[in-house]
């Protein structure tokens, strides 16, 4: 089968099956089937074809025809008039349909799979006064050689909807069908897809060339999936998972893959859009750039006249197809480059980010070129320093910060914990230290039995509600003789019922009331949200804040109750995850 030529006409029955199917293993499985019929010439056209286009997802398949055009056409082609054609459009609401309702011949020779690309591809490139009417004129000559149900796809991927119902997904697993009849290989394959996003060559390469599909195909002009970044559970969470971490500014602009080969730059966006033409500026800035291959993961972000970030939305406005030399000018951008992910030759992708970034430093040491950075990357140990990093970059107009493994490898398309964004708007910070007041404590275990005393309850101040509110239980941080002094003085002033002016939650009840009186210092890493703490609970919010690894520092006797740390700063300073 594989040495006759794929004829449309077999992929179009295909298509039809596949859109009369809901079933995502039916369309999987007539998928299989249809690419196995395809030979090496032909895979990577079947696949573009199956997606409604000529080209790979990166690259525009721009045929500039609408509905009203076909409608003419089809006129022409069946000899019926346009109004006619134009009502059983409205009737049927499917352009492809129409085509079949009304054109019954079939003649001449069936049309591979190749000529009909071929003829799809002539079109796209036809352009000028009179490209209407030169690209109608050729596809009024195909019609006249299809059957009905060749014309119906035809039409679809012509006005940009095919209309078969899956996703690139759905084709990795068709792939994998094709070398084993199940779905195993299929995250393989996907590997493969991350790297180079030309599925038509992802499907060249496994099934023709199987051996291969679990090299490295990084190549320069095809983007790659971006490496995603992931929230954190909790700050603390971080440094249990890694000893050092690099901790670099979030810049709020839009993510910009840079490619630059043969002499050419090209550039791409988050999606693997290619945004090359709307920032002629940041083409500009590679020109003399001393590299012969390379590729570059980074960040656009626009500036106002003192240099200042703008915001996402004011960037987004550069992301124009029309008037560019306007927005060029009028928004300004900065780059800044946080990774590499090939140079002259060679992959990046499995070596670890500490290197990555060495050698990034070592190309950049000699360039000088105005509004493009190289991002600073700060190794960072413990969670102080995350803090006081993170408010220095918010001071200085960034969203956060990304923090990551210095030991992460560049996996395209992967968001796992190698990467975390920390931003403004969801986490504010960190409070280095409260002040609390004690509103009960909890009688010692172990060691502790014999003090009486083990950990201690604390609690803010909500002033609207005007009652202390619990946010920590705490047992670390006291000496023997912080012990020995709290066990006297909070005896002293004992309650047997619970104080009015207290919230708290049943599960946490101490073993011993007191009254509101001792202000203690409490540091933790950070202020995370609570099922048991009752800090900022109200009726719309049944979850309250709490501090995450509270250790006692000392003990504030120049603070009133009432001038504690207060709700409405623990609300400021609260972490607030999305
Ligand atoms: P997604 O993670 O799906 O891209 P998103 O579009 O909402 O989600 P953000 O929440 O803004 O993205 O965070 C991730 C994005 O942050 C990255 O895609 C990248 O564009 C941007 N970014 C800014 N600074 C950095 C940096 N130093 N390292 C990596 N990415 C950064």
């Amino acid at each position: 089968m594989k040495n006759n030529k794929l004829l449309f006409k077999t992929v179009a029955e295909y298509f039809e099956k596949i859109e009369n199917t809901s079933s995502r293993n039916e369309k999987t499985k007539y998928l299989s089937e249809l690419f196995e019929v395809a030979n090496r010439d032909e895979i990577d056209i079947l696949i573009y074809l199956s997606l409604g286009r000529i080209s790979p997802m990166y690259e525009k398949t721009d045929f500039n025809i609408g509905v009203k055009t076909i409608i003419n056409i089809y006129s022409k082609v069946a000899s019926i008039e346009s109004k006619d054609v134009k009502s059983k459009y409205q009737e049927i609401g499917d352009i492809g349909e129409v085509f079949e309702s009304i054109y019954r011949n079939s003649v001449g020779d069936p049309l591979s799979i190749n000529n009909v690309f071929n003829i799809l591809k002539k079109i796209t490139q036809i352009k000028g006064k009179d490209s209407v009417d030169n690209k109608s004129n050729v596809l009024i000559d195909l019609y006249k050689k299809i059957t009905p149900i060749e014309g119906k796809y035809i039409s679809r991927i012509v006005v940009g909807d095919l209309r078969l119902g899956f996703s690139d997904k759905t084709i990795l697993d068709a792939i994998s069908f094709v070398l084993n009849g199940n779905k195993k290989d299929r995250k393989l394959i996907e590997k493969l897809y991350f790297q180079c996003s030309d599925l038509g060559m992802v499907a060249k390469i496994s099934i023709f060339e199987k051996d291969l599909i679990d090299k490295v195909y990084i190549i320069p002009g095809i983007p790659l999936f971006a490496k995603l970044v992931d929230r954190p559970k909790s700050l603390g969470d971080i440094f249990n998972r890694f000893k050092k971490v690099f901790v670099q500014p979030k810049y709020d602009g839009m993510r910009c893959q840079i490619h630059i080969f043969q002499g050419k730059v090209k550039l791409f966006s988050r999606n693997l859009d290619d945004i090359t033409e709307m920032y002629p500026d940041i083409v500009n800035l590679f020109g003399e750039f001393p590299v012969n291959t390379a590729i570059l993961d980074s960040e656009i972000i626009g500036v106002d006249s003192d240099n200042k970030f703008l915001t996402f939305q004011n960037t987004s406005q550069r992301k124009r197809k029309y008037n560019i030399d306007q927005k060029v000018a009028d928004i300004p951008v900065n780059i800044f480059i946080f990774d590499l992910i090939y140079l002259n030759g060679e992959s990046f992708i499995n070596i670890s980010l500490d290197k990555r970034l060495e050698k990034l430093k070592d190309v950049f040491q000699y360039i000088n070129i105005k509004n493009l950075f190289i991002s600073e990357t700060k190794l960072v140990s413990d969670i102080d320093t995350l803090n006081k990093i993170f408010r220095k970059y918010i001071e200085l107009g960034f969203e956060g910060v990304v923090v990551k493994n210095p030991h992460s490898l560049y996996t395209p398309g992967v968001r796992n914990v190698d990467w975390l964004k920390i931003k403004k708007d969801s986490y504010v910070g960190i409070v280095d230290t409260i002040d609390a007041v004690i509103i009960g404590y909890y009688y010692g275990r172990g060691v502790r039995s014999k003090f009486g005393i083990g950990a201690v309850l604390a609690g803010i101040y909500n002033k609207k509600e005007d009652r202390f509110e619990s946010i920590c239980k705490i047992g670390t941080g006291f000496k023997d003789n912080d012990l020995v002094f709290l066990k006297k003085k909070l005896d002293e002033i004992k309650s047997d019922e619970v104080p009015d002016q207290y919230f708290v939650n049943k599960n946490l009840y101490p073993d011993v009331w007191v009254e509101p009186k001792y202000v203690i210092v409490v540091k933790s890493d950070e202020i995370s949200r609570s099922k048991v703490h009752t800090a900022g609970i109200n009726k719309k919010n049944t979850i309250g804040y709490a501090l995450r690894f509270p250790r006692f520092i000392n003990f504030r006797d120049d603070k009133g109750i009432y001038d504690i740390t207060s709700l409405s700063e623990i609300e400021i300073y609260g972490e607030k995850w999305k």
